[in-house]
């Protein structure tokens, strides 16, 4: 932003009748001085009457200067007294040339040159030469070649004199204009300054999450006013902005000092929704989700760091809820649907049915059996801390397990004319549990098949190395974005556009495998996941580590 370039305000009154007053008890200094030495020489001055009236003037002029309101007049009339200083100095050289008092014509020439510019700049020492000039006919002996040369000299002295203030003064002028101009840019650079923080501050203060920000010797800059609620609920002294102790995820374990999270601040450490726990279990208590950036300068530095934290009790709250609501409600179903298994092994095993009838009970056996170990894998999921999967270990071949996989879902894929391809490479054989890998499978081709397009296709590669084998299912569906995948193994995750879709899923098919194939020691993961489809991958060791 440029400013327009103003010129400096008029001096206030007051100063404009100082600065006269000032200027005119200089010259009458000097007059005063000039007296003195008259006085040592009262016979030698050629015109005592006219060097009195010259000294009369001048004192007259000075108490004019001292009350006249000049604040009050034209700024212009003050230019009076400096001219009628010259004339009374040029009376005072008529009246003893060998005083020098032609010198003093130096005083109103450098005030008008200080005070009226260019005009006075001109004026001054025009002025003093016209006076120097008549002041020649007036002495008695005109023709004395030294006062000559003194109305010549002295003027251009005066005019150089008058020069030299002229363009100083204009130089501090624009100098003063300039510092002007700086000092009015800073005011507004600061009143910005003060108007960002205090909209900084109102924003801190108005938002729901929690905000503390800490400069580079670790002192608190910001603590927004819904953190330091969360702390005054607990007990927290104004002085300090974290709680006496805080808790891990689980809310019962303290965290370790060193581990708290506005230490890891403190240390410039990143992290992303870290969850703590303030407050004693059992007691009234907030979670929180926690993020912390450092702070830095424009040369990249540290200045310090900032943690911002979102109350997640509730959304915790209502997480442990629904893994309460589906832990009873599939313990629940798991007691009538053994009980319906058995009446159908019963019926089965007797000989009253058979044909058709026969056929419709078996498929409903295979159904309610389907249906129970859906009900266990449900319940599984939803508790907290479960005891893992009890495994059969045997000589496994993947690529029959993947074939009879690609069998099973084949009616599915066909409906949406997707087709199904499977390729084996090196020795497929590993040792796992058959029945759980198979459900892996199992899950990754269902995903494959569902989240794939009408008329596209789905891969499976089972490639065997030394060391381990390696399935690769690969589909050309929707693909995921990077946030999708970094919750993709989360309990009862389903990306966003998928939830809104008709593609149905609870969202717990890969957090099962997961599990699974880790309680095998092997790896499961986004190979590569593009708008044009997805690849996973399931990692397997061919032996178990010996326990
Ligand atoms: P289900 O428990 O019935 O398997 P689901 O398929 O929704 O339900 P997951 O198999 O765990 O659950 O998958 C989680 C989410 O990951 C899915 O909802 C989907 O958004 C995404 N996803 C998984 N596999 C793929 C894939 N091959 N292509 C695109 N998105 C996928
Ligand atoms: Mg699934």
């Amino acid at each position: 932003m440029s400013l327009p370039l103003t010129a400096a305000p008029p001096a206030s009154r007051w100063r404009l009748e100082r600065s006269v007053f000032l200027w005119q008890l200089l010259l009458a200094g000097a007059v005063l001085l000039l007296v003195a030495i008259a006085m040592t020489m009262p016979d030698q001055l050629a015109n005592p009457d006219l060097f009195f009236l010259g000294v009369a003037v001048v004192f007259g002029m000075t108490a004019g200067a001292g009350v006249i309101p000049w604040g009050k007049v034209n700024k212009n009339w003050t230019m009076v007294v400096p001219i009628v200083d010259i004339v009374a100095v040029a009376v005072l050289r008529v009246a003893e040339p060998s005083l020098g008092g032609s010198l003093f014509l130096v005083f109103p020439v450098l005030w008008m040159a200080t005070f009226f510019g260019l005009t006075g700049a001109i004026l001054g020492p025009a002025i003093s030469l016209v006076t120097l000039i008549a002041g020649l006919f007036l002495i008695d002996d005109p023709s004395s070649s030294t006062r000559i040369i003194g109305v010549l000299v002295i003027p251009v002295v005066l005019v150089f004199i008058s020069t030299a203030t002229y363009l100083g003064t204009r130089k501090t002028k624009a100098q003063r204009v300039l510092l002007r101009q700086q000092a009015d840019l800073l005011e507004s650079a600061f009143g910005r300054a003060r108007q960002d923080e205090r909209t900084l501050d109102q924003v801190m203060n108005t938002v729901s999450f929690g905000v503390v920000a800490v400069n580079r010797f670790g002192r608190p800059t910001i603590v927004n006013s819904t953190y330091r609620r969360w702390l005054d609920a607990f007990g927290t002294p104004p002085s300090t902005y974290f709680p006496a102790t805080d808790y891990g995820e689980d809310g019962v374990t303290p965290l370790a000092p060193g581990e708290r999270p506005h230490e890891r601040m403190l240390r410039g450490e990143s992290f992303d929704n870290t969850i703590v726990w303030y407050g004693e279990p059992g007691e009234k208590r907030i979670a929180l989700g926690m993020t912390s950036r450092p702070l830095t300068n424009a040369e990249g530095q540290r200045e310090g760091a900032v943690m911002v934290s979102r109350d997640l009790t509730a959304e915790l709250d209502a997480i442990r809820a629904r893994d309460d609501l589906v832990a009873s409600v599939s313990h629940e179903l798991r007691t009538p649907l053994t009980s319906i298994l058995g009446y159908l092994e019963l019926v089965l095993d007797g000989e009253s049915i058979a044909g058709a009838d026969r056929e419709y009970v078996d498929i409903a056996l295979s159904n309610a059996d389907r249906m129970l170990s859906i009900v266990s894998d449900l319940l599984l999921a939803s508790q907290e801390e479960h005891v893992g999967f009890l495994l059969n270990f045997a000589p496994t071949d993947l690529a029959v397990l993947a074939k009879q996989s690609i069998q099973s879902l084949k009616p599915v894929a066909d409906e949406r004319r997707i087709s199904l391809l499977l390729t084996s490479i090196g020795s497929p054989i590993v040792y796992a549990d058959e029945f759980r890998v198979r459900q892996v499978i199992d899950n990754l081709l269902s995903n494959a098949v569902k989240y794939n397009h009408t008329g596209g296709r789905v891969s499976v590669a089972v490639i065997g190395d030394e060391r381990e084998v390696e399935i690769f299912i690969s589909d050309t569906g929707r693909g995921m974005t990077e946030e999708e995948q970094k919750n993709l193994f989360q309990r009862f995750y389903r990306a966003e556009s998928v939830r809104n879709s008709t593609v149905h899923g609870t969202g717990l098919g890969l957090a099962i495998s997961q599990e699974i194939i880790r309680s095998h020691e092997g790896d499961i993961r986004v190979s590569a996941s593009s708008p044009a489809g997805t690849t996973m991958v399931i990692t397997l060791p061919r032996e178990q580590e010996e326990e």
